[in-house]
């Protein structure tokens, strides 16, 4: 989309903005828009089916280049609140988010984490790795950001609210100890995870699994033949016996891996499409966070056991 035509209706949606209140729906509920299916979906399970709440990004969407829509932008100025995951993970929303956030709250679901829980990647303009939600237990203060943030607009019904967050949290906490003891039961040698891009260093921290990735932080880097060729001679070496495709980055960079491998004599398999920066279809079991981790398991395990 032209930026002129961004900033117009960014600047018009901000004037009737500063007017109105609560824009509550038909049947009075409110009304709050998030970027990512993993927050929609953490955001669901705080607020059950008291609060409309609606996804910009869908499935096998690259939320690292994606740009707000026409469309976007008219959900985000009707919206009573706005979740978006923050560290950049947005790479093109920053400024309609900034310029939103004058009018209504705008909170990142990362922003109540520790620093020093953050992976800094020098790479990355030294900023924090955004891929939180690979590891459960940081996805976990997401998880109460969100709490807070829909309490502090919505008091009266705190106690549902919080009832049904303390609910989910003890499930991410079984949820987390399982991740665990599965990542243990690959035979050390091979407990290396190589996928496109580099999505799964929170994963490789909390899970003892060494994590390689063709590309950056994120997708807007670029590969060259050195990394693959670097990617290719650690592979052989180790005898890695699986790399993986992620459902929201093409297949093109970790084919070229295999064919490298390949020309050198070495089979080494796809091991399977894991879900890293988008959920799968709704109605799916990978179309819920809880799902998606234990698809994304089960392939890991499964391909290098
Ligand atoms: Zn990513």
């Amino acid at each position: 989309m032209d930026c002129r035509l961004i900033f117009a209706l960014l600047a018009a949606a901000l004037f009737t903005g500063c007017s109105s209140s609560k824009t509550e729906d038909k049947t009075g509920r409110l009304n709050i828009v998030v970027t990512t299916g993993m927050i929609e979906d953490a955001v669901k399970n705080v607020v059950g089916d008291s609060v409309q709440v609606t996804a910009l990004m869908g499935p096998g969407v690259d939320p690292h280049l994606y740009k707000a829509t026409q469309g976007d932008l008219k959900k985000l100025t009707q919206a009573d609140l706005i979740f978006y995951n923050g560290l950049h993970l947005e790479g093109k929303m920053g400024e309609v988010l900034e310029k939103l956030g004058r009018v209504k709250p705008v909170i990142a679901v990362a922003e109540g984490i520790d620093n020093s829980l953050l992976r800094i990647v020098p790479e990355f303009n030294d900023s924090a790795d955004p891929h939180i939600w690979f590891d459960v237990s940081l996805w976990k203060e997401a998880v109460k950001t969100i709490l807070s943030g829909i309490t502090e607009l919505d008091g009266k019904n705190n106690g549902y609210y919080n009832a049904n967050a303390e609910n989910y949290l003890v499930q991410l906490d079984s949820l987390h100890r399982w991740v665990k003891s599965q990542i243990l039961t690959i035979p050390e040698q091979q407990r290396t995870l190589i996928t496109a891009h580099d999505a799964f260093g929170y994963f490789g921290e909390a899970y003892h699994i060494d994590v390689r990735g063709l590309q950056g932080i994120s997708t807007l880097s670029e590969y060259g033949l050195r990394d693959v060729s670097d990617l290719v001679n650690y592979i052989t070496k180790n005898k890695i016996k699986a790399v993986f495709v992620e459902t929201s980055v093409s297949e093109k960079a970790i084919n070229a891996v295999v064919q490298g491998c390949r020309d050198k004599g070495f089979e080494v398999q796809i091991g399977g499409n894991l879900y890293s920066d988008a959920m799968g279809e709704s109605n799916t079991p990978e179309g819920t966070y809880l799902g998606m981790v234990r698809t994304n398991v089960n392939t890991i395990v499964n391909a290098l056991k």
